[in-house]
């Protein structure tokens, strides 16, 4: 432990970020850079706790009271080491994680918790900036060739573990870019690409091959990657999003969050889109569903310069604190808010949307709302919703942006033409990581349904211990319980 005092000197404290009127103007990172004098006194207020609950928090295990230890002894070498051998990718998490170790931080018992997922992006930024953060190449080849099929973070993270035990790794994307939802769904004002670039550059001098425009299952058949490989991981994503088939939907002016936000994705790394454009400039923007992906559409919507925006969700307003449903150390469903709130939106909850109401020319102009109360619930029943009578009400809105999740991966195409077996929820079902086809696993948001770029990464390396162990009897990549790969 660094400074046994810190916690009771050092206040939690983050760097500034840019000013909300100003960051609007342009897509460039909401957050401002580290500052280091910052980061040593924050990574001071670690308790090095007996038990640290953080670890136990976090879905990749990270080390967290070691690498704070070393921050706070100016090692940041030492704090790289430790942080890279459980994530292996701490400038994505240190970015757009929720920090869920930060929920279960003992010191966040009465006061704010220590500041981890800003530590953590200090300690890989200035990996980078200090030139230690280099490939890392295994040292002999197995000559064993292995197929991942998706380059979010899952597939990104198998490719790297897998690389890193000596196999041959290829990465099939369907896209035209490498990265799954890191560069096509999150938006670069919380995730710039250059950072994505980087690490996938780092990969490739590290030996992992990329192939993009390849829909495995369409371009290139599995009979073929079967024959070529011999192992495949299915990283594909959760990609089927849930509709809202009221009257009105066909409207024009009616999108999927996901179409609105992977064009403006294109248009800032300069790409051509090539489909019909959707604008939120001068429009009042509803957008129906609360999380991460409705908030980067009000993001999104007030870049373009919408005359209003509005936020939309069935659920009731979450509290502001914890209650006793939701103790300390677990994750608590409180209201958050975040930078793109910061920016400007009207958020309402308790709210079912009725109706889209068109003109003439079939182009969205109103939607018919109401308020809702849950149901009471009856034990072994879904407890529902019902309507408050009375408060139906329309509303102006010439552009609606559906963000109500995603139900379950693709499965017309490669799943179904595989034969995978799906589990009840409609993911591709696997026992530790391999699915009903021997030599096939699978990881991420196509196995565990809709989540996290954290649980993706950790998915992902769990997935790539299992087809090392399929492959070669026993892996030398450790699993997050026991800790960390050591290479030279
Ligand atoms: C708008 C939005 C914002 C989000 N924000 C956050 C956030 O701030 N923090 C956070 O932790 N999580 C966030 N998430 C969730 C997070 O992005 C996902 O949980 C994570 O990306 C899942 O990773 P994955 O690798 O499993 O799949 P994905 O990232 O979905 O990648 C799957 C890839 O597989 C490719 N693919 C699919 N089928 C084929 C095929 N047949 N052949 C070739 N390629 C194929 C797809 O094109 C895609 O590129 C967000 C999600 C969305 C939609
Ligand atoms: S990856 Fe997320 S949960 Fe884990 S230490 Fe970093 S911020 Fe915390």
């Amino acid at each position: 432990m660094g400074k046994p005092t810190g916690f009771l000197e050092q206040e939690r404290e983050l760097p500034k970020k840019r000013d909300p009127k100003k960051r609007i103007n342009d897509y460039n990172e909401v957050e401002a850079v580290i500052d280091e004098s910052i980061t040593l006194k924050q990574a001071s207020r670690c308790m090095d706790c007996g038990v640290p609950f953080c670890h136990h928090g976090c879905p990749l295990g990270n080390i967290i009271p070691e690498f704070n230890d070393a921050v706070y002894q100016s090692n940041w070498q030492l704090a790289y080491e430790i942080l890279i051998s459980t994530n292996n990718f701490p400038e994505f998490t240190g970015r757009i994680c929720p920090a869920p170790c930060e929920a279960s931080c003992v010191l966040g018992i009465n006061k704010p918790a220590v500041a981890i997922e800003y530590i953590e992006k200090s300690i890989i930024e200035k990996a980078f900036q200090d030139g230690y953060a280099k490939p890392r190449i295994p040292t002999a080849r197995t000559n064993k060739k292995i197929a991942i099929v998706g380059s979010g973070p899952a597939g990104l993270a198998a490719a790297a573990q897998l690389n890193y035990a000596g196999h041959f790794v290829t990465v099939f994307e369907r896209a035209d870019e490498i990265g799954g939802l890191l560069r096509y769904g999150i938006p670069d004002f919380k995730l710039d690409k250059q950072v994505l670039d980087r690490r996938i550059n780092l990969m490739m001098e590290e030996g992992v091959k990329f192939q993009t425009n390849v829909n495995v299952g369409e371009t290139v058949s599995i009979e073929q990657l079967k024959e070529d490989f011999d192992s495949i991981v299915l990283c594909g994503g959760s990609t089927v999003p849930r509709d809202l088939p009221i009257s009105g939907r066909n409207l024009k002016g009616v999108h999927f969050a996901m179409d609105f936000l992977t064009q403006q994705n294109r248009r800032v790394g300069g790409k051509k889109v090539n489909v019909e454009e959707i604008w939120a400039t001068g429009k009042n923007v509803l957008v129906i569903g609360g999380g991460d992906t409705g908030s980067d559409c009000v993001g999104t919507s007030n870049r373009h310069g919408a005359k209003s925006v509005t936020q939309m969700e069935i659920m009731p307003k979450p509290p502001k604190d914890r209650t006793e449903t939701m103790p300390w150390p677990s994750w608590p469903m409180i209201l958050r808010t975040s930078t793109s709130h910061e920016e400007g939106c009207e958020r309402q909850w308790s709210i079912v949307t009725k109706e889209f109401i068109g003109d003439e020319q079939g182009n969205l102009k109103a939607l018919k709302i109401a308020e809702v109360e849950m149901k009471k619930a009856v034990p072994g029943k879904a407890s529902g919703f019902s309507e408050i009578a009375g408060t139906e009400k329309t509303i102006p809105c010439e552009l609606a942006l559906l963000a109500m999740g995603f139900m379950y991966p693709q499965h017309n195409g490669l799943l179904d033409r595989l034969g995978v077996d799906y589990d009840e929820r409609g993911n591709v079902k696997a026992t530790r990581y391999q699915t009903s086809i021997e030599s096939i696993f699978t990881a991420g948001d196509m196995r565990r349904g809709q989540s996290l770029v954290v649980w993706a990464i950790s998915e992902g390396r769990e997935a790539a211990r299992a087809v090392d162990e399929y492959l070669m009897g026993q892996s030398i990549l450790e699993s997050k319980e026991k800790g960390i790969l050591s290479l030279s």
